[in-house]
């Protein structure tokens, strides 16, 4: 699988550092500033560094921070520690119960040495917008716990993206946790996507969660995989379907999604071929609703 990342440069040197606490990463970046930089799994920075796309003097290696591993049921939702590596979120039982939309995007990240190793605050952290937790994260409502040299604060998905690889952590802030909020009862989801291959990154995807009452679409929430530079809710499409038999939804969120979309152009894909295929999505995932 590869996006073109594979190169034969070697990274520039640069130290390592250990830490066992996040006092120790807060001291690390007190002293080295944006030279320093969060190491998670690696599957993402370690292809960055060698390709030189980015040349920190310091990694600070994350892995050994206890406080930063575990899932646990809260009152707010599942609580997820930013070092849970894709394969515990695909193994865990909770998951599947209290983050649907979570473990369905699982099995669609890359393959499994990289689930093996990759974390889901590395991805978050990377906000990669061909990634499947960033619109995992704002279509379910998560909320992300960052803490840093300045002390801990909350931050909801929607605020949490600001663009490709660009997001609200501050230098020397790092994510704790992210909570998913429990769905509200009677939800549906779906996260469907289009890859050359499974497990490759997705030329689009869609995630999607509604309530169907009475036979009528409700509260559709829905985001694009990889439909442009943010994750962002389908909000023409989803007010569009409100209150329509789910073939009806299917048709009308397909055409109204154009207006919610700025979708790239690419070796995969260009704009147009991905909003077609977006419509696809849509159109293939509120019709199940109605089967
Ligand atoms: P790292 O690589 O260690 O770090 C990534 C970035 O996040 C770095 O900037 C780092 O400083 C920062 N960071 C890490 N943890 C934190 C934290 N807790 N707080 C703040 N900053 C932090 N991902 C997908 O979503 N879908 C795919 O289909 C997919 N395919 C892939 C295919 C290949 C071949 C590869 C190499 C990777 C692929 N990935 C894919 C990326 C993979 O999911 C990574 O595991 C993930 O993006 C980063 O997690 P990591 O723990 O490895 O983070």
């Amino acid at each position: 699988k590869s996006r073109g990342w594979g190169g034969s440069v070697k990274a520039a040197a640069f130290d390592y550092m250990r830490a066992h606490s996040l006092e120790q990463v807060f001291e690390a970046f007190a002293a080295h500033g944006q030279d320093a930089r969060i190491l998670a799994g690696g599957q993402s920075l370690v292809p960055i560094l060698n390709l030189r796309m980015a040349e920190p003097k310091l990694l600070v290696d994350i892995t050994g921070i206890a406080a930063l591993r575990g899932i646990t049921e809260t009152p707010a939702g599942l609580r997820i520690g930013a070092l849970v590596r894709h394969v515990e979120l695909l193994r865990d039982s909770r998951v599947a119960a209290l983050a649907p939309l979570i473990a369905r995007a699982v099995p669609h990240v890359a393959h499994a040495a990289i689930r093996n190793r990759g974390t889901i605050g590395g991805s978050l952290a990377l906000s990669d917008p061909a990634a499947e937790y960033p619109p995992v994260a704002l279509v379910s409502g998560a909320v992300l716990h960052l803490h840093g040299p300045a002390g801990r604060r909350d931050v909801a998905a929607g605020d949490f993206f600001r663009g490709i690889y660009d997001t609200a952590l501050q230098t020397g802030e790092l994510i704790e946790a992210v909570t998913i909020p429990p769905p509200p009862p009677g939800t549906v989801h779906d996260l469907q996507e289009l890859a050359r291959r499974h497990g490759d990154y997705a030329i689009i995807g869609l995630v999607l969660r509604c309530r169907v009452e009475a036979g009528r679409v409700r509260d559709l929430r829905a985001s694009f995989i990889n439909g442009g530079s943010v994750p962002a809710l389908l909000r023409r499409a989803a007010a569009a379907a409100e209150g329509l038999t789910p073939a009806d939804a299917a048709d009308a969120a397909a055409s109204a999604v154009a207006d919610d979309i700025d979708p790239p152009s690419d070796l995969q894909a260009s704009a147009a071929m991905r909003l077609h295929l977006g419509r696809v999505l849509l159109r293939r995932s509120l019709r199940r609703l109605a089967a």
